[in-house]
């Protein structure tokens, strides 16, 4: 990515999976990474588990 290859994870977490709002794709996102559409770029994902919608807005 950014130069951050080979640095140590220190807090290991599963993958949350979230499915795109916009066109329904799901995605696998790390609770660190950005919440983003792998397909289409939407920043609006429902967590699978939960149901519950999460938006995250652009800073
Ligand atoms: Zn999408």
């Amino acid at each position: 990515m950014e130069g951050y290859q080979g640095t140590a994870i220190r807090q290991p977490a599963p993958p949350m999976t979230y499915i795109c709002a916009d066109c329904g794709a799901e995605n696998q996102l790390k609770p660190r990474e950005p919440i983003r559409c792998q397909d289409c770029g939407h920043r609006i994902m429902y967590k699978k588990r939960t149901k519950r919608m999460v938006q995250f807005e652009a800073r």
